[in-house]
């Protein structure tokens, strides 16, 4: 692992404050580091939700993953609101359920997420997890779309390194923009496989429940407290040094979901932090890699 991050630069967009972005696989426009994840937000209160987000576009934080499973449908109409007016400046991302992955349920899955969002495009569209249906089929879906105007690009979600070379095979390279997969300091197995066969194919590693889906790292473990002392020294907050050494790699990006707006506003202040040799390496031996393991970890 590197700490080096020789894509990074930084962008200015409309009214939202300007955000660290790096080249995400194939795409020709960078994404920011860092985005917003959505899932069980319809459990939130809604208002509070919608402001949180509005709150992370501001900062910067434009990349936004929902899913048509998130709430059977309500979180992308909640996104709907959240976005109104702001379209332009964002990175829109959804995902079929594999249930729907045949080809023509890909096709019609994709129509109902953009109707639900209120949009025309999709950013970038992607299979939710490796299921029952032909890949072939869902991304011979996914070029139709992507030739239709329907979506920008897609990629994958929870594929282990089998999975990704199948995926290629089918596709050609510079096809898959990305995996999103679960990354965070207690569940690091994606190192040891997926993370470095993306860096070698150019295809983004997304980290969703980068905090562990809420299960964080108590400061009273000695790991945590690793963390916390890491933390304080450099005046930020053991949720922003996470985000900081889960997106150490140049191809890596990351999706916290927050529902507070102050958590919002926090985690996008984590993009300006690039963690030295010696707290990647302090952070290495708290959270230790542990052993591969078969396939991916999944939530
Ligand atoms: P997560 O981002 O790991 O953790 C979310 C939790 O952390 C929430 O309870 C949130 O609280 C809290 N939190 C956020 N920022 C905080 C801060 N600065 N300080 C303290 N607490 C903070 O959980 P996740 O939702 O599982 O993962 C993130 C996103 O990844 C999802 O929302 C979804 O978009 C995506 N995802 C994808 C898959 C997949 O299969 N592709 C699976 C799981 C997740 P509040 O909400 O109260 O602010």
């Amino acid at each position: 692992m590197v700490a080096t991050d020789p894509l990074v630069r930084t962008v200015e967009r409309g009214d939202t404050r300007a955000m660290r972005s790096r080249t995400f696989g194939p795409l020709d426009n960078p994404v920011v580091l860092l985005g917003q994840g959505t899932w069980n937000m319809e459990r939130d209160d809604r208002s509070a939700a919608i402001a949180a987000l509005r709150a992370g576009i501001d900062a910067g934080m434009t990349h936004i993953d929902t899913a048509e499973l998130y709430g059977a449908g309500q979180v992308e109409m909640l996104v709907r609101e959240a976005i109104d007016g702001r379209r332009d400046e964002l990175f829109l991302v959804s995902k079929v359920l594999p249930s729907n992955a045949s080809r023509r349920g890909t096709m019609t899955a994709c129509e109902r997420s953009l109707a639900r969002l209120g949009i025309e495009r999709l950013d970038l569209y992607l299979l939710h997890w490796p299921g029952s249906y032909p890949l072939g089929e869902t991304i011979e879906a996914f070029e139709e779309l992507q030739a239709a105007g329907k979506i920008g690009a897609w990629g994958v979600s929870n594929f282990a390194v089998d999975e990704m070379e199948e995926a290629l095979a089918i596709s050609g390279p510079g096809r898959i923009a990305c995996n999103q997969v679960l990354y965070h300091l207690q569940e690091r197995s994606i190192e040891h496989g997926v993370v470095p066969w993306c860096a070698a194919h150019d295809v983004a590693v997304v980290a969703y429940s980068p905090f562990g889906s809420g299960s964080f790292p108590s400061s009273r473990s000695a790991a945590g407290a690793v963390l916390a002392s890491i933390a304080r020294a450099r005046d930020a907050t053991p949720y922003q040094i996470a985000l900081a050494f889960l997106t150490r790699e140049a191809h890596v990006f990351a999706i916290p979901k927050a529902a507070r707006p102050d958590h919002v506003t926090q985690n996008a202040a984590a993009c300006e932090i690039v963690l030295d040799a010696a707290e990647i390496a302090a952070l290495d031996r708290a959270f230790p890699r542990g052993p591969k393991r078969r396939g991916v970890a999944t939530i």
